[in-house]
């Protein structure tokens, strides 16, 4: 057993404890207390608090870092992305894999110890065990004009099958794209799937655009457009003429077990409603700025008590995946938020909405020890705040490193 001592602990589950402790034994959390512990390794002026969350990314377009210039309209940026993956024919290029390991090497660095990761191809599955980063993957499927949704989702499944391990670290799952890119049948066949597999979470885009509200509701603009221009626009499809949110909650796709991307366009009804449903709406700040959407109306999401987790989504939408530098855009758009809350979200919220709440996302005996510290620049009257201003790698360090008070002495030794 190793006892480190720290200025702070922030256990996320309790109250920020001046002065604490926490004991790890075979990877576990053994124990978390204040006070005086001879037997402890003193780590000193840092803050010790579970890794980070990072509930929606899509690794294996981590190749596209800058690829894609920001747009005024989120169409203009996702016509960008698919003319810069047609170049990446094969999905085991090795360019996408070589972009996808750095970048998991990058957010395990910036404190990241559990993703949400989104998937076409499942390429990044071995790339994750690899690197031992716990995620919950999401298999994702698209198809607007379907012939056989059905079978579309036995395929997926066998292929999931073949690879997953239920028990593991990184378990896999299937999610639907979008409401403008996924047939109701296919939905429904998605979350079929989803009801026979009690493990399983998912997760769907939804409410990220102005064209997808439109789309929806009058099956008209911009996705009737490039839907058309893909050849898989159909009229057998009708616009459910009600809000993306209320047409995923109406086909029976949403509840707790279902995580909502984005949600930029939800408005009080929709919230409402999430929060009833016990959906956790994952807010991805700067991705949201970035692809012309406008930023998330993160105030009114705590307001109305609906489950929120961050993510930093794409690299193909934003400049890296550090998880801290999401936290100081959520504090800048949400100033009247708790830092308490901003934090609980990612970190213990990220982890239940991915099915590892218990394991990971709070200090508490028995969890994974997934845990770091951070440095602090001395004495700081609010730790939770001062964990907002965006954390930059060389202040954190990973606690299951051989030496971390030696790594924290010296940050720039590694
Ligand atoms: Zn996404």
């Amino acid at each position: 057993m190793i006892i480190y001592r720290a200025d702070w602990i922030l256990p996320i589950a309790g109250d920020p404890m001046a002065d604490g402790w926490v004991a790890i034994e075979h990877g576990r959390i053994a124990g978390v207390g204040v006070g005086g512990r001879p037997d402890a390794v003193d780590l000193g002026d840092v803050v010790i608090l579970p890794a980070l969350v990072n509930a929606h990314t899509h690794l294996e377009l981590s190749h596209l870092r800058g690829a894609v210039p920001p747009a005024d309209r989120f169409l203009d940026w996702i016509g960008g992305v698919m003319a810069a993956r047609r170049r990446f024919p094969n999905a085991e290029d090795p360019t996408i894999l070589q972009a996808a390991s750095a970048a998991v090497e990058e957010a395990r660095a910036s404190g990241t110890g559990l993703v949400g990761d989104v998937s076409n191809t499942l390429v990044t599955v071995p790339l994750l065990r690899e690197a031992s980063l716990p995620a919950r993957v999401f298999y994702e499927l698209l198809g607007f004009d379907v012939d056989d949704p059905v079978g579309l989702v036995r395929e997926a499944r066998a292929r999931v099958d073949r690879i997953d391990d239920a028990h593991g670290n990184v378990r896999i799952s299937l999610a639907p794209h979008a409401p403008y890119s996924v047939s109701r049948a296919l939905f429904t066949a998605i979350r079929d799937d989803l009801d026979a597999h009690h493990g399983d979470v998912s997760s769907v885009h939804v409410g990220e655009s102005v064209d997808e509200v439109e789309f929806i509701a009058r099956g008209t603009g911009g996705w009737r457009d490039l839907l058309t221009g893909l050849g898989v626009w159909t009229d057998t499809w009708q616009a459910p003429g009600v809000s993306p949110a209320k047409y995923l909650t109406d086909l029976g796709f949403l509840d707790s077990r279902v995580l909502a991307v984005h949600g930029v366009q939800c408005d009080g009804e929709d919230l409402s409603r999430l929060h009833t449903l016990g959906t956790t709406v994952v807010s991805c700040p700067r991705s949201s700025r970035y692809v012309g959407v406008g930023d998330p109306p993160l105030e009114a999401f705590y307001a109305m008590g609906v489950k929120v987790a961050f993510g930093t989504d794409s690299l193909a939408g934003v400049a890296d995946v550090n998880m801290f530098k999401e936290l100081a855009a959520a504090r800048r758009i949400a100033p009247r938020v708790s830092a308490r809350h901003l934090l609980e979200s990612a970190t213990l919220c990220g982890a239940r909405g991915l099915g590892f709440g218990e394991q990971f996302g709070s200090i508490e005996q028995g969890k994974q020890a997934a845990l770091i510290a951070v440095r602090l620049p001395g004495p700081v009257s609010d730790v939770e705040e001062y964990l907002l201003s965006g954390i930059e790698p060389v202040a954190v360090t990973w606690l299951d490193r051989e030496d971390p008070k030696s790594q924290i002495q010296n940050p720039e030794s590694r």
